[in-house]
């Protein structure tokens, strides 16, 4: 359907940065502009700025929603108008929108006008369906490999957290000391200890105990020298920190001993919990249904809500609890027909090796990418230390306060700690290159029995990647229903039937294999 192409010399430029932080590197947009600036000169397009004066591309500043944005809607309403435009340069097509869907959606939308879409750092463009279907591939596998990543990284984390280890911000009277030196220090082997003010806290506590009201209490601290509002206070005493517990969403809730200094006991905080709510049993650890995995991931097609599982005589059963719906059935029959939808959502034997091909270019293109952001990171590391180095000499010779010098302090350590997990991820990213075109490989070609051998955690991985929504189960065809499904298989079934169709009649032009 090339026919229908814009064939003019003008274009436009998109660029996008995903973060502000990545806006403040500045580098990232420049760099956008001038790969997809090199392109247009290249192949002697005309680009039509957003502000000719300025010479600024469209998009350009930080757009942090999902969707497509306003920024996005002002460029394809200009290129829908002026049809003398007839591509758009990005760098990457990932640049383009963060939502998969968005993004597919309006390659197809834009073809459908028309106007291509080209991928200045490879040339790729969606000019023929085929291409625009290689388009569509590499923006899925880069989200389902920034997903799948984002999952082991979250995991890597969490094994901090199981450990002991807190890496996020302290709260209110703590502070970081290694614990053979007593040197304050932001290394992961360091223990939390009560400062000043946490011994002031550590009173707080004993007077609540004592049935002090926070009223009385804020008073009695403010006396001593700690002025706080009674939301802090509230804080303070819901905070398990300061009963040597480390609670976070990352351990679903739950809490571990963390190598903290206690401002009180974890019994006493129990009755303090009891006594501020009269309701215990809110923290209570939430424990893992490991024989039910599909447990809150099972829509009921009938009412929507997800079903729950219960335990009988040694069988697990799932089980619609709204009223009028009375469904349940048996965990082991429910586990083999979404064995089956697993099954259903491979990538064919026969096609492993192109895939494999494919995804792997997508990732080196990716880690490219990594390699510019590893650098601006490390730079902006010199360039805080040496800040640090400046502020304590200032500090030192008495040029600023000991408040000033501390907050000043506090800021840029907490900015190196976030320089230094994103740099850990990086790095963690570029040494595993084979491994993550493996994983992708395995999570589209052998779901099924992978899912069929993992623990847990790792089920509940595949459920999330295959359907975030969740799965509707429709008891009257007594089958799971699969329109939810991850976006990425859409596209793998397109380009296997694309495949497939060019396979059986090789003469015939492929023809609108991408549209809708
Ligand atoms: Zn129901």
């Amino acid at each position: 359907m090339n026919n229908q192409l814009r064939k003019t010399n003008k274009c436009v430029i998109w660029t996008r940065v995903s973060t502000a932080k990545q806006e403040k590197d500045g580098g990232s947009l420049e760099y956008q502009k001038k790969l997809c600036l090199n392109y247009a000169k290249e192949h002697k397009l005309n680009v039509v700025w957003r502000d000719s004066e300025q010479e600024s591309p469209f998009g350009g500043t930080h757009e942090s929603a999902k969707q497509i944005g306003k920024l996005c809607r002002e460029m394809i309403n200009l290129v829908k108008k002026d049809t003398s435009i007839s591509k758009i340069i990005c760098s990457q097509f990932d640049r383009l929108s963060r939502d998969r869907g968005d993004a597919i959606k309006l390659m197809d939308s834009l073809r459908a006008i028309g106007v291509t879409i080209v991928e200045a750092i490879s040339g790729t463009d969606t000019s023929d369906s085929t291409a625009a279907l290689l388009a569509c591939f590499k923006f899925s596998t880069a989200t389902l490999d920034n997903e799948i990543r984002a999952d082991k990284f979250y995991n890597g984390r969490k094994h901090c957290y199981e450990s002991g280890a807190y890496t996020g911000v302290l709260p209110l009277g703590y502070t970081r000391k290694d614990p053979k030196t007593g040197v304050k220090t932001k290394s992961l082997n360091s223990y939390c200890y009560l400062d000043d003010k946490g011994q002031k806290i550590r009173f707080a506590f004993a007077w609540k105990l004592q049935g002090y009201t926070n009223g009385e209490i804020l008073d009695k601290l403010s006396r001593m020298g700690l002025t706080i509002t009674k939301q802090t206070l509230n804080h303070i005493f819901n905070n398990p920190f300061y009963a040597g517990k480390i609670q976070s969403k990352m351990l679903d809730n739950g809490m571990v001993d963390g190598k903290i200094e206690k401002a009180v006991s974890y019994m006493d905080w129990l009755k303090i919990q009891k006594i501020m709510s009269d309701r215990a049993g809110w923290y209570k650890h939430k424990k893992h249904v490991e024989d039910a995995p599909l447990k809150g991931d099972i829509l009921c097609a009938e009412c929507g809500k997800p079903l729950t599982a219960y335990r009988q005589k040694g069988h697990w059963y799932y089980k619609c609890n709204t009223i009028g719906c009375k469904f349940n059935m048996s965990a082991v029959k429910l586990h083999a027909k979404y064995q089956n939808v697993l099954q259903g959502l491979e990538i064919p034997r026969e096609l492993c090796a192109l895939y494999e091909e494919m995804i792997g270019k997508v990732i080196k293109e990716g880690n490219e990418e990594k390699v510019r952001q590893t650098t601006l990171l490390k730079k902006e590391r010199t360039e805080i230390e040496k800040k640090i180095s400046a502020c304590t000499a200032r500090y030192a010779t008495g040029e600023i306060s000991k408040d000033i010098y501390s907050s000043a302090i506090t800021a840029f350590e907490t900015r190196i700690r976030e320089i230094e997990a994103d740099l850990e991820e990086c790095g963690e990213i570029l040494s595993n290159y084979q491994k993550r075109v493996n994983d992708i490989l395995l999570m589209c070609s052998n779901t099924s029995t992978w899912w069929d051998d993992a623990d847990y955690e790792t089920r509940k991985r595949i459920q999330k990647l295959a359907f975030p929504n969740g799965i509707l189960y429709d008891r009257q065809k007594c089958n799971y229903r699969t329109e939810n499904r991850n976006g990425v298989f859409d596209v793998i079934d397109r380009i296997s039937a694309s495949y497939r169709h060019k396979k059986e009649a090789p003469s015939e032009e492929d023809a609108s294999s991408c549209a809708g």
